[in-house]
């Protein structure tokens, strides 16, 4: 069975080593061995090589590059060696730097379909990381001005010693089921053909399986028991922050009514069109890329037996 430990962008995570976090000495050190492992990043965009499947990697020669650059600490690889993120100022011109020609910064959507999984790990949680730091430079306790604390992972605010915490939010992507059957939806703004599982945030007060039953009845009309919701692995999605919680869950009735701000149709299909959907076959319906979590959870469903 799939489990988190097999989904992309949450697969073989390194040793996060966060007791290195509140040690400056140790950080500054790290970052200057000749074992240290240095990716850049720059509007949430990795930089990678020539042929797109894998990070650049620096080492500590990247302190010349921009010396007051953001560092991020990400932990260390198998063989212990530290492994940091920088993210390099709007202004930064790989043209005529130090590393001109090593690679281009690559949006993150297409970088991650491509890196193999650490590094796919690696760039999506440093991504969410900075693009927090770049939207939460403010205490919202004061107001005032916060600095980034413990090697990326906080935000101190020195008027009134507020700490601020990366945020991750929690969304139920949910297929409905009912019998043989399954409930894809699709978004007017989405190519043409493509269906993928219902979503919505959960809110404050609320399960994840509640928020499942829920979003369901607004957006497509179905009624669902959140008691009758199976958890089946979560994904960690960098656009910016989330937590694809992939839920199946049985639905009471089968009448679709869509939310038109929501949805632009939801439809049901057999298990028999949903492994046609995942082999390519199917005559108006293509699924969500594998890198996404929906597919993995059409793909649970639809390798079941009936
Ligand atoms: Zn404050």
């Amino acid at each position: 069975m799939t489990t988190s430990n097999d989904i992309p962008l949450a697969a073989k995570p390194v040793d996060r080593a966060a007791h290195h976090r509140t040690d400056p000495e140790w950080l500054d050190a790290a970052i200057k061995r000749e074992d240290v492992l240095v990716f850049l990043m720059q509007g949430g965009k990795p930089l990678l090589d020539a042929s797109g499947k894998s990070l650049v990697w620096l080492g500590p020669e990247v302190a010349r590059l921009q010396p007051q650059a953001e560092r991020l600490f990400m932990g260390k690889d198998k063989a212990g060696a530290p492994i940091f993120a920088i993210s390099m100022a709007k202004g930064f011109k790989l043209e005529g730097s130090l590393i001109e020609g090593t690679g281009e910064f690559t949006d993150m959507r297409g970088a991650a379909a491509g890196l193999e999984l650490m590094q796919a790990n690696l760039a999506s949680t440093a991504r969410s990381i900075l693009e927090w730091h770049r939207s939460h430079r403010f205490c919202s306790k004061c107001g005032g001005e916060s600095v980034v604390a413990e090697a990326g992972w906080k935000r101190v605010c020195p008027s009134c010693n507020g700490e601020h915490f990366p945020r991750t939010d929690p969304v139920a992507i949910m297929l409905a089921t009912k019998g043989d059957k399954c409930l894809l939806g699709r978004q007017a703004t989405w190519p043409a053909g493509f269906w993928s599982a219902l979503a919505g945030f959960v809110e404050p007060g609320e399960t994840v399986e509640q928020a499942a039953a829920r979003e369901l009845e607004e957006e497509a009309g179905i009624k669902a028991d959140p008691a009758n919701a199976e958890y089946l692995f979560c994904q960690p999605w960098p656009f910016p922050s989330s937590l694809m919680v992939g839920i199946i869950i049985e639905a009471d009735t089968t009448e679709v009514s869509v939310e038109q701000d929501e949805l632009e149709a939801a439809r049901w299909i057999t298990r028999e069109e949903a492994r046609q959907v995942l082999a390519g076959t199917h005559p108006d319906i293509y699924a969500p890329p594998a890198m996404a979590v929906a597919h993995h959870i059409l793909k649970e469903w639809a390798m079941r037996d009936a």
